[in-house]
């Protein structure tokens, strides 16, 4: 059917996603007039010179191609779509929202293996005996008794794969030798499909007796039948919140529905895992940076089929298909990592909470310290605010006190007040936990003599020390290089540390209490999954010790003989250039002080600053974080700030600041032009350069878009994108899009 007009194709025409940085989808033609595909199939589309993957989007009469320009849709690679309905519209949502191309989203959201044309399942590998060749070869191994009993094995099995001939206690090199002497066959097994997972009794032994507020909380979740709530449980460290989602998680697994928990990291996974596995007795996957392509797929598929009850994972979990889901939770939802801030910069809370709204259920954000916009939400009464202000069980809440260190003479950063108490706890054989929010050595390496600051060649930052191994380290691109032995300005070698990291404080901390043993926990002594798990091992003995960590250490870990929790300085975030470094530092403290007395022993809180009369730091100390997190609110309103106003950020980086910054000056020109329609709703500020402007190599520079409705800034960054692709961009510059960041860097 070609249209009687030169330009236009009239006939069915597929819009397929194809993985390209292009912001659209392409037209395909039919394999065939009698193939119909679905939307959410795999398909093998021409692109470029390449056959690619492509996702079917959806359908249509006609193409605004010439049918000279189609090209046919190679192999359907799915009998039913993958992506369900439901899942292709939140994907769909996501790229427009957050304006990234389709095709990179589902780069971002869907394991590799799928993005191949494989089977979903993965292949294994099998043997079996063959029949032709085997009578006569047999006399080959008569005198090989273990190929000989693999070989019977084989044949009694009709067939085994490499895991089951491993696990029969055989070689799997015996393998090899057959196969040489031509007595066994190689084939791929697709195994079929897991069952759906069995829906669990209504009642589940192992759980706790709820208090008065658990309950509350538990009853308010549990009402909700089939349909979108989002609840804040907002409920102190130690309040039983996992409980509360544990046992609403019991009321959907019974009826047979799946539940989806997303936690900030990696690390808090395992933990969390095991105590989903001793509570339910359902399959529990998990998904996570650290699994193999294989397993990814095998936890994807077993959430997809049903098989699995429960799915724990980080990020971009929330994309994962389910069978039947029943219950989203997000633990920690405060946290910084459930926004992706490379690539496709999504919010996966947000992305979560747009999927319960598609899904129809129920979800719930926990937090000891829920982010503002959360808090905003339930005053405006978009989410239902539940609330714990107290720990279960026996643990009481701790005391917190503030040193002021001005004018003090400090040792490594401890006040004689602090080293005292820090005494005090261990000799009665208690645990301690000393906060300072910088790994490595010491935050600068600089010149007695003539002030010269050893800095990054790629970065604009200085280098940080570290001592194991001697080195200087750039935290913002990771270069590492040889700890200088004079000063690259005047030759001298009177080089000197400057400020205090975590690898100096174990040192300091090493000589002055001798007898305790010190652990510290970051980034660089928890590289090694062995070595954290030993460390926390020897710490959960309950064995009097001194932790001293970063942020690391403050989530998640129940490290129940803690009873006094130090923060070394608190006035980094408190004069934070960011918007948010205020609620962050709030979010910080409130975390470690968390860890102090989570038994039955009281804690102590014990905060170091120089700014003690700061009201925001009383306002901390001497009110919850909820008060604290008001007065943070009324502040944001005043200065016009998210919540309360609605930001995009435009970022371009280029080899050059000024080529960078041109590009984006015309990019404001533009915005100026597409504000016009929108009755000048929109404050574009900058372009200006970044904070840290040159990183790893790369200038960079940012515009702010600021406006008061999501709507509106939604309408103005689709039209003034759409601008944008006509712009010529200098080779050498990539700009990207930040819609709500969470920081303006
Ligand atoms: P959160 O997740 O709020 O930090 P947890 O769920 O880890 O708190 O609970 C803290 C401790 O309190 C755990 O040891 C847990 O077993 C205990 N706990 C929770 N709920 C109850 C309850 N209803 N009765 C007794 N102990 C409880
Ligand atoms: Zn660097
Ligand atoms: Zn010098």
């Amino acid at each position: 059917m070609r249209n009687s007009t030169k330009n236009a194709y009239t006939g069915l025409v597929y819009e397929i996603a194809v993985p390209t940085p292009l912001r659209r989808v392409f037209d395909y033609l039919p394999i065939s007039p009698e193939e119909k595909l679905k939307p959410g199939s795999r398909v093998l589309v021409p692109f470029g010179k390449r056959c690619v993957v492509g996702f079917v989007i959806s359908n249509k009469p006609c193409s605004s191609l010439h049918f000279s320009k189609l090209k046919n849709i190679v192999k359907n690679l799915d009998k039913t779509p993958i992506l369900s309905h439901k899942l292709l519209k939140l994907l769909l949502w996501s790229a427009r929202y957050y304006q990234h191309p389709i095709g990179e989203v589902l780069n971002a959201a869907i394991p590799k293996k799928i993005r191949n044309p494989n089977s979903l399942r993965p292949i294994y590998q099998s043997w079996k005996v063959s029949p032709q060749l085997a009578a006569k070869n047999l006399t080959l191994i008569r005198h090989a008794p273990k190929q000989k009993a693999l070989f019977k094995l084989l044949k009694r099995q009709n067939g085994l794969t490499k895991k089951e001939i491993t696990s029969a206690g055989f070689d799997i090199n015996l393998i090899k030798e057959l196969k040489k002497k031509r007595l066994i066959d190689e084939y791929d097994v697709i195994p079929p499909p897991p069952k759906t997972f069995a829906p669990l009794p209504e009642k589940n032994s192992k759980s706790l007796d709820l208090n008065e507020q658990q309950q509350i909380a538990f009853d308010a979740i549990t009402r909700v039948k089939r349909k979108f709530t989002c609840f804040l449980l907002d409920g102190v460290t130690g309040s039983g919140k996992t409980e509360v989602y544990m046992q609403a998680m019991q009321q959907k697994l019974c009826k047979g529905q799946q539940c989806l928990i997303l936690v900030p990291e990696i690390g808090l996974t395992p933990q969390t895992l095991a105590v989903l596995r001793e509570r339910f007795e359902c399959p529990v996957a998990s998904i996570h940076s650290g699994l193999t392509d294989k397993e990814r797929l095998t936890a994807w598929n077993d959430a997809k089929d049903g098989a699995a009850g429960i799915l724990i994972g980080t990020r971009s979990s929330i994309f994962t298909p389910f069978a039947n889901l029943g219950i989203i939770v997000i633990d920690e939802e405060h946290d910084n990592s459930f926004k992706q801030q490379e690539g496709f910069k999504y919010s996966a809370r947000d992305v979560a909470i747009m999927r319960a709204r598609e899904e129809k259920i129920p979800i719930i954000l926990g937090s000891a310290t829920p982010s503002l916009e959360s808090l905003q939400n339930t005053i405006a009464k978009k989410f239902v605010h539940l609330c714990l202000d107290h720990r279960a069980g026996k643990a009481i809440a701790s005391t917190k006190t503030i040193i002021d260190t001005t004018n003090q003479n400090l040792d490594n950063g401890f006040s004689e007040q602090l080293l005292y108490k820090i005494e005090q706890h261990l000799a009665s054989k208690k645990q301690v936990l000393v906060f300072i929010n910088r790994r490595g050595f010491a935050p600068t390496l600089t010149c007695q003599q003539c002030g010269w600051v050893a800095e990054c060649e790629n970065c604009v930052s200085q280098m940080t020390m570290h001592i194991k191994p001697p080195s200087i380290r750039c935290h913002h691109c990771g270069v590492i290089t040889d700890l200088p032995l004079e000063c690259a300005n005047c030759h001298s070698s009177k080089l000197e540390p400057l400020g205090i990291g975590t690898q100096k404080l174990e040192y300091f901390l090493k000589s002055r209490f001798q007898s305790t043993p010190v652990f510290r926990v970051d980034r660089d002594s928890t590289r090694s999954k062995f070595f954290f798990q030993s460390m926390l091992d020897k710490i959960n003995t309950g064995e009097s010790c001194l932790l001293l960590g970063t942020q690391m250490i403050a989530k998640g870990h129940h490290f129940p003989n803690i009873t006094l929790v130090a923060v070394v300085n608190a006035d980094m975030g408190l004069f934070s250039p960011d918007f948010r470094g205020q609620e962050q530092m709030a979010q910080t403290i409130t975390q470690v002080s968390g860890r102090a007395g989570r038994a039955s022993q009281p804690g102590e809180v014990v905060i170091q600053s120089r700014h003690a009369s700061h009201t925001i730091l009383h306002n901390l100390v001497n009110r919850s974080y909820n008060d604290f997190a008001k007065i943070l609110l009324q502040e944001r309103h005043i200065a016009d700030m998210p919540p309360f106003s609605q930001l995009a950020l435009i970022k371009a980086q280029g080899k050059r600041l000024d080529t960078a910054l041109k590009f984006l000056e015309k990019v404001a020109i533009l915005s100026d032009e597409v504000n016009v329609q929108f009755d000048r709703q929109v404050n574009s500020i900058g372009p200006i350069p970044a904070p840290i402007e040159k990183r790893a190599g790369t200038f960079r520079s940012q515009l702010i878009l600021k406006t008061k409705k999501k709507s509106t800034l939604q309408q103005f960054v689709l039209i003034l994108v759409s601008k944008m692709d006509t712009l010529r961009v200098p080779p050498s510059v990539r700009w990207s899009i930040d819609i709500d960041p969470i920081e303006l860097m």
